[in-house]
């Protein structure tokens, strides 16, 4: 099985618990304002690898993903767009007993097997925004799949980690974080909610691909903000970050 992937890397923090390898696949339906990464978004600037080389490359920093209390995730892009390959990865990292992650913005739910859940211990689960209007704005597409997907997730009992970016002036409306954290707070299998304050770090990146960054001039949220947005998950009973 191949599939077709942007880059991998090793990364803390925000992945998943502990050092992850982190395998970018490529291609994604969506076009999220803040995206920072537009390298990902077509299938055609990827490269194609066979899942025997992936496992290879993930074999060689196995001891130390696993002294860091890590795994690999499955990202990109929309690895959700790559049922087969995303499947068969996380399969084989399940069957050697590395802990799998799946990052994913939910709109291709319906793509992922219970199978491919099974063999995910952790969803990444990104939620753009609880407003059609305003999730429409920020990614160019429906919300309802995404909520979909979040309620097969809690009725599988599969754990989440639900991932908001925090834009000034476009996700923060009180409204629209509160209707996030009554919708998660309502799911039950959500261990923790990442917020992840917007920033400006892609800029060069959408320069070198001759492409505009729509949020070029957006500042990043301050303190105060963040403090509220966090303050709203917590009032939901929820573990915000
Ligand atoms: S879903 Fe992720 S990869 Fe796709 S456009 Fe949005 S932020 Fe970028």
């Amino acid at each position: 099985m191949d599939g077709t992937i942007s880059s991998w890397d090793l990364s803390t923090g925000v992945d998943g618990p502990g050092t992850r390898f982190v395998v970018f696949t490529c291609g994604c339906p969506l076009r999220c304002l803040y995206c920072q990464n537009p390298e990902t978004w077509r299938m055609r600037d990827g490269r194609r690898v066979t899942a025997d080389e992936v496992m290879a490359e993930i074999a060689k920093y196995r001891r130390f993903i696993e002294v860091a209390g890590g795994g690999v995730t499955i990202s990109g892009g929309e690895p959700l767009l790559q049922p087969r390959f995303t499947g068969e990865l996380l399969a084989r990292c399940h069957e050697a007993g590395l802990h799998t992650a799946l990052d994913t913005s939910g709109l291709l739910g319906h793509r992922a097997d219970d199978a491919l859940l099974a063999d995910t211990d952790l969803v990444l689960l990104d939620i753009k925004s609880s407003l059609p209007a305003t999730y429409r704005k920020v990614t160019g597409g429906p919300l309802e799949p995404t909520l979909r997907f979040a309620r097969r997730l809690a009725d599988l009992g599969r754990p989440v980690w639900v991932r908001f970016v925090l834009v000034p002036g476009l996700t923060d409306a009180p409204e629209n974080v509160d209707g996030l954290a009554r919708f998660v707070a309502g799911l039950g299998n959500v261990e923790r909610v990442d917020v992840l304050p917007f920033h400006r770090m892609a800029t060069e990146k959408y320069q070198r691909l001759g492409l505009d960054f729509p949020l070029a001039r957006t500042p990043a949220p301050g303190p105060e903000l963040l403090d509220r947005v966090h303050g709203q998950f917590r009032e939901h009973g929820l573990v915000s970050v």
